[in-house]
């Protein structure tokens, strides 16, 4: 199950600079909570672009509620996020903010899936994840801070969770007999011989070329 990820980039003339049009090549991945119970990724999609109350050099790339993940800017673009002016967390760093609004166990299950998903495309590990805390001093996400950042720890260990492959265990039946094999990446694998010598082949492996030949 993914959950429903939309682009919808703020355009260049988005006031008080909030999408720079600076490129970056990102090196971490942010996590903020909105510090709004109530505003929901759509409403904080809307508050970037169509509140004029909204005075704020603010932005960030992504944000995730209980139900979907919008993208605002693109990722290889400069967000002010971070809090650190332009030290690494604006400059090289992907801002994702967690919303506080809905089913809060949904929401963090869904930023889970989305914050693996694009470690998995760079080839990153959770040693790439900072909180908003780490490059500025906010409590942020704040969502994550009680006991001592506590909420912090499960999140990042739930990521690694999800970034480790998931192998199934199960079983091949040739010929009514029961062979152990394994389903990985919606593959099953299972061990050559047993099945074939099953099904009425010969099997030889050659320790020369590390082959196995297979005749009837
Ligand atoms: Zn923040």
């Amino acid at each position: 199950m993914t959950v429903k990820y939309t682009v919808n980039h703020i355009p260049r003339t988005t006031p008080y600079n909030r999408r720079p049009g600076i490129a970056m090549i990102p090196q971490y991945l942010t996590i903020h909570s909105t510090g709004n119970l109530n505003s929901t990724a759509q409403n904080e999609r809307t508050w970037l672009t169509d509140n004029p109350q909204n005075k704020a050099t603010a932005s960030y790339h992504v944000v995730i509620d209980e139900k979907e993940a919008i993208e605002v800017l693109p990722l290889d673009e400069v967000a002010w996020h971070a809090g650190d002016g332009n030290g690494q967390g604006n400059r090289a760093s992907i801002g994702i903010e967690i919303c506080e609004s809905g089913n809060r166990q949904k929401t963090l299950q869904n930023a889970v899936k989305l914050v693996a998903k694009v470690l998995k495309e760079r080839g990153w590990g959770v040693d790439r994840l900072r909180r908003h805390f780490d490059w500025s001093g906010k409590v942020c996400p704040r969502i994550l801070q009680p006991d001592n950042w506590a909420g912090w720890e499960r999140f990042k260990k739930d990521v690694q969770k999800e970034l480790k492959p998931k192998v199934v265990k199960t079983k091949v039946i040739v010929n009514k007999q029961e062979c152990d094999a394994f389903i990985y990446e919606g593959k099953t694998y299972v061990e050559v011989r047993k099945p074939f010598e099953l099904a009425g082949f010969k099997v030889n492996y050659d320790s020369k070329t590390k082959q196995t030949v297979i005749t009837r």
